[in-house]
């Protein structure tokens, strides 16, 4: 093992990881909402700056890219090899219940996604590869707005993320409640869901409750049309594919002798293929269609195209495991993890840049870092930052040192 190897995989993190720490429950104290994580990202772009990183600020809004060059690949020579590794910033409109003496001095938001933690945990990587990591080509870091359905990705390629920072392959890690704490997950394929979304408004006709036949009533057309639904993943897709076909919220009528002229529905619908996602879209059209016209009653859709299934690149990930086996040991390492129904934004890099994106154990089943993502009792596990940022420091040393093996 090389000297510098020696010291950035166990002996120059761990006496400062407390700062990581502190970062870390700073920015969970300071919470922002998609978009306007303008204190969040003067943070990071300050603490980069001081570690010599180039920075650029406002790409897609408040993303902020960090970009430190060498060798090879450093000024004026623009052969060399690059890699971009992702954190996001933004947090959710929840009310906090931890507890914890860093909770979220915003009213109604919170970090209750751990991008906090992924940030710091990236922060201190950052550190870690300016001081202590040797490399040859260029290294971008991003730092992302509005995960949380904002698709703060997306904005900041339209912004021109991978023209003016070219990568050659990119990473992404989240944390996961449930997986022992700093193991790691990874899968090649598809590893996270599509994410649709559709509002249906039926029109009927209204009138008196006690004179049915005078109306088109859209509360049986409504309900008739939820049935239908259920059929779509039971009748239509290939048992061995997944997709998900959820009505959340069904609204029609005020009165029990009335009868309304309109009801909506609001679905959310996911799929883990783009061949299925396509079909869940075709088929909700027909039966909504169909089904709302044989109760006299019209239905409108609006079908909103949300984000794209997430699909890691074999050789990528490949290389990911072998970096991670290599540092944990095969015990801590799962190379065939389960894909998710969730979704994430990091789908659309990858459409663009081949990469992987996994995932980091935040504590096992019963252990307080158990607490899904979302909940209001939710908090990002510290003992995260310190093997996530030693293997973001080791992924960029071996990826910037070597063409990627298969
Ligand atoms: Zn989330
Ligand atoms: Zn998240």
């Amino acid at each position: 093992m090389q000297a510098t190897e020696e010291t950035y995989l166990g002996h120059s993190l761990a006496p400062r990881i407390g700062e990581f720490i502190q970062i870390r429950r700073d920015i969970h104290a300071h919470p922002e909402m998609a978009f306007e994580e303008h204190r969040t990202a003067a943070l990071v772009a300050a603490k980069l700056a001081d570690w010599g990183y180039e920075v650029t600020t406002g790409i897609g809004g408040t993303g902020v890219v960090g970009r430190l060059r060498r060798g090879a690949g450093g000024e004026g020579d623009e052969g060399g090899r690059s890699i971009g590794l992702r954190a996001d910033m933004d947090a959710l409109p929840i009310v906090e219940n931890t507890g914890r003496a860093w909770s979220s001095r915003n009213a109604g938001v919170m970090h209750a996604c751990g991008h906090d933690g992924h940030t710091a945990t990236l922060l201190a990587a950052a550190r870690l590869i300016a001081e202590d990591v040797d490399f040859d080509g260029t290294l971008n870091l991003i730092f992302q707005p509005a995960e949380e359905g904002g698709g703060g990705a997306l904005r900041m390629m339209d912004d021109g993320l991978f023209e003016r920072f070219p990568c050659d392959a990119v990473f992404a890690m989240h944390n996961m409640p449930g997986l022992e704490t700093g193991t790691f997950h990874f899968r090649a394929g598809p590893a996270m869901a599509s994410s649709d979304y559709a509002t249906i408004t039926l029109r009927g006709v209204g009138g008196h409750g006690a004179l049915p036949h005078t109306t088109a009533d859209t509360v049986v057309a409504a309900a008739a049309v939820v049935t239908a639904l259920q059929t779509v993943v039971s009748r239509n897709v290939d048992p061995l594919q997944s997709a998900v076909v959820t009505v959340g919220a069904m609204h029609a009528g005020k009165a029990n002798n009335v009868i309304p002229d309109t009801a909506t529905l609001e679905m959310s619908v996911r799929a883990l293929d783009p061949q299925v996602r396509k079909l869940l879209k075709a088929r909700i059209f027909e039966l909504v269609e169909m089904q709302a016209a044989s109760f006299r009653v019209k239905a409108e859709i609006d079908w909103r195209d949300g984000y794209a299934v997430l699909v890691n690149t074999p050789q990528e990930t490949r290389f990911a495991t072998r970096v991670a086996m290599e540092m944990f040991g095969a015990g801590r390492v799962n190379p065939e993890a389960k894909p998710l129904t969730g979704s994430e934004d990091f789908a659309f890099m990858l459409q663009k840049v081949p990469g992987s994106y996994f995932l980091v154990g935040n504590g096992g089943p019963g252990s307080p870092g158990a607490c899904m993502v979302h909940n209001p009792g939710y908090d990002f596990n510290d003992e995260i930052i310190e093997p996530a940022a030693r293997f973001w420091a080791r992924l960029v040393s071996e990826y910037l040192k070597e063409p990627v093996s298969t």
